[in-house]
C-alpha cells in the first residue's frame, strides 16, 4: 500500500523537499527557506506544512505514504538522535520523534553527507554496489560510508568524517575542525587553491594560474591544457586524497569510492589523479575498488533521505 516517501535535506539557508514513489522515482521536488531564528524552532513546524500540502495538492492518501526521511547538517547517532547542528541554530534534538508527532507518519533522520552517499548507493554513481565511500569536495571535505547498504554513523555521529582525518605534520592554519593537518586542509575547493597559491608564490615557474584569481576549476581547468604547475598542484591533491583513500579502505574497504561536490564538476581528470596515489598506497587486497563521479548533485540528499525510509 506504500507508495510514496518525502526526502528532505536541511541546510542552513534552504530545505530542499523530494516527492518519490517507492521506487526511487523523484516526481516533485521543491525548497522553502530555512527559518533559523528563535534556535530554528520553526524549522520542523515548516516542513511538516509543506508535506501536508504536498498531499492535498497531490491528492494522495495518507495511507500511500511510507514516511519521511530527514537529512541535516550535523551528526546523528545510530539512535537517530541529532546531536548538534550549528547551522540551524540546535542542539540535541528528537527530530524523528518531533516530526511524527506534527505529520503523524514515520520519520528517519541521517547526517546529509551520509545521505548523500546513500543516495549516491541509490541512485546515482554507485547505483549496483552495496559498499560504498563517498567524499564530497566542497568549500569543505564530507564523507559518508555505506557497508551492506547501511549508513555506518558511529557512538557520536562521526562515522565518515573523512575530512577531518589527519593527513599532514606541515600543513599552516588552522581546520575549521579546530584541528590541524586535515585533509579538508588540502583537498577541498579552498585547500587546492591554497595549495596553488603555496606554489604561484615559492616559485617563479610560468603559468597560466598567474593570469587571474586562482580557484580550484581554474587549477583543473590549467591541468587539462597541460599547464605544469597546476599539474604539479593536481599531483598534491591527488597524494593527499588518493593515499587517504587507501587508509580508508584498509578499515571499511568499500566495492566503489564515488567522488562529489563542487570540485568534482572538472570531471575524470581529478579522478585520474586520485586514482593513481590510490593504486600506488592500497593494500594488495583493495587495489582494485572502483572510483566514480558522483551523478546527482545537489539532489543527493533528498534521495538518500527518501531512500532511509525504504531501508
Ligand atoms: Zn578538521
Amino acid at each position: 500500500m506504500n507508495q510514496y516517501c518525502f526526502g528532505i535535506d536541511i541546510g542552513g539557508t534552504a530545505v530542499k523537499c523530494g516527492l518519490f514513489d517507492v521506487k526511487g522515482n523523484l516526481l516533485d521536488k521543491w525548497e522553502i527557506e530555512t527559518r533559523t531564528e528563535n534556535s530554528g524552532v520553526h524549522i520542523l513546524p515548516d516542513i511538516a506544512d509543506e508535506i501536508q500540502a504536498k498531499i492535498l495538492e497531490k491528492r494522495l492518501n495518507k495511507e500511500e505514504i511510507a514516511g519521511i526521511g530527514v537529512g541535516v547538517p550535523g551528526p546523528v547517532n545510530e539512535e537517530g538522535i541529532v546531536l548538534c547542528a550549528v547551522n540551524l541554530h540546535w542542539g540535541v534534538t528528537r527530530l524523528e520523534d518531533e516530526l511524527k508527532d506534527l505529520t503523524g507518519f514515520p520519520v528517519k533522520v541521517g547526517n546529509d553527507a551520509n545521505l548523500a552517499a546513500l543516495g549516491e548507493l541509490w541512485k546515482g554513481g554507485g547505483t549496483g554496489y552495496h559498499n560504498v565511500v563517498m567524499v564530497t569536495l566542497g568549500t569543505g571535505v564530507g564523507g559518508g560510508i555505506i557497508i551492506n547498504g547501511r549508513i555506518v554513523s558511529g557512538t557520536n555521529g562521526a562515522g565518515g568524517e573523512i575530512g577531518h582525518i589527519r593527513v599532514a605534520d606541515d600543513i599552516d592554519g588552522i581546520c575549521n575542525c579546530g584541528n590541524k593537518g586535515c585533509l579538508e586542509q588540502v583537498a577541498s575547493a579552498t585547500g587546492i587553491v591554497k595549495l596553488a597559491n603555496d606554489l604561484l608564490k615559492n616559485t617563479d615557474k610560468p603559468s597560466i594560474l598567474r593570469e587571474s584569481e586562482v580557484s580550484a576549476k581554474s587549477v583543473f581547468d590549467a591541468v587539462k591544457a597541460g599547464d605544469m604547475l597546476a599539474i604539479e598542484v593536481a599531483e598534491k591533491f591527488g597524494r593527499y586524497l588518493g593515499s587517504t583513500l587507501a587508509t580508508i579502505a584498509c578499515v571499511a574497504d568499500p566495492e566503489i569510492f564515488v567522488i562529489g561536490g563542487g570540485v568534482s564538476k572538472a570531471g575524470t581528470v581529478l579522478i585520474d589523479y586520485i586514482e593513481k596515489y590510490y593504486r600506488e598506497y592500497a593494500f594488495n587486497s583493495c587495489r582494485d575498488s572502483v572510483f566514480a563521479l558522483a551523478k546527482l548533485g545537489n539532489d543527493a540528499g533528498v534521495y538518500g533521505a527518501a531512500k532511509l525510509i525504504l531501508l
